[in-house]
């Protein structure tokens, strides 16, 4: 039997919502849906979508909801998605989570990865990135190549939005409009919090445990 698992994960950026969530899809087995990437992909591809997300993103803004929740239903639609999915930096404001819901998507846990500012700032300086999907960090997660990605040997590079004066506005929007989206799935008893200063592998284990697929 399959058992279904829809999940959603959240947290300031640079809480390690990317990297928790990889760690968690490969032992749910499920699909990881990343609204940052498929944003960043569009951009990359030219499309429409990225034309309209690009100056957002440069900026460090919210792209607007209307653009956003089209993608993310049209994903979730798929095959792949049919036993569940993780969606990664969504919904990210009060109209996205009110959205889904009227679109009939429903979750089964809201996971919260708590992680100080101190810690968000030196986190996101540090932060390396390559064109394949690859994080690392010069710190926690050094590339063992240097660099280059251990995966697939491209160059790493600092994300645009990573920059120090952006890195404080997009906390600032979190705090803001982020943060209502956590009161939201708390208010229906589908939120866990975890703290997200731990180490990767520990925290996937706490939260195996805590939806009961330890
Ligand atoms: P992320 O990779 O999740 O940190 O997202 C990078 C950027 O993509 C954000 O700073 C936003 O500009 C945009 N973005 C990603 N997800 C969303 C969302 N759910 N709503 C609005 N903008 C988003």
């Amino acid at each position: 039997m399959v058992i279904m698992m829809r999940m959603l994960i959240m947290g300031a950026p640079g809480s390690g919502k990317g990297t928790q969530a990889e760690s968690l899809v490969k032992r749910l087995s499920i699909p990881s849906i990343s609204t940052g990437d498929m944003l960043r992909s569009a951009i990359a591809e030219g499309t429409e979508t990225g034309k309209q997300a690009g100056r957002y993103i440069k900026d460090g803004k919210l792209v607007p909801d209307e653009v956003i929740i089209g993608i993310v239903i049209e994903r979730i639609g798929r095959e792949d998605c049919k036993a569940g999915y993780m969606l990664d930096g969504f919904p990210r404001t009060l109209g996205q989570a009110e959205a889904m819901a009227k679109e009939g998507i429903d979750i089964d846990a809201a996971l919260f990865l708590d992680v100080p500012d101190e810690v968000i700032m030196k986190r996101l300086g540090g932060r390396r990135v390559c064109s394949c999907g690859s994080i690392y960090h010069v710190v926690s997660k050094p590339s063992s190549k240097g660099d280059v990605c251990e995966v697939c040997g491209k160059p790493l590079t600092v994300r645009e939005d990573d920059k120090p004066e952006t890195i404080a506005k997009r906390l600032e929007i979190y705090h803001v409009q982020t943060k209502p989206v956590i009161d939201y799935y708390a208010a229906q008893g589908k939120l866990l919090t975890v703290d997200g200063t731990r180490n990767v592998e520990e925290t996937t284990e706490l939260v195996l445990s805590l939806i009961g697929r330890g």
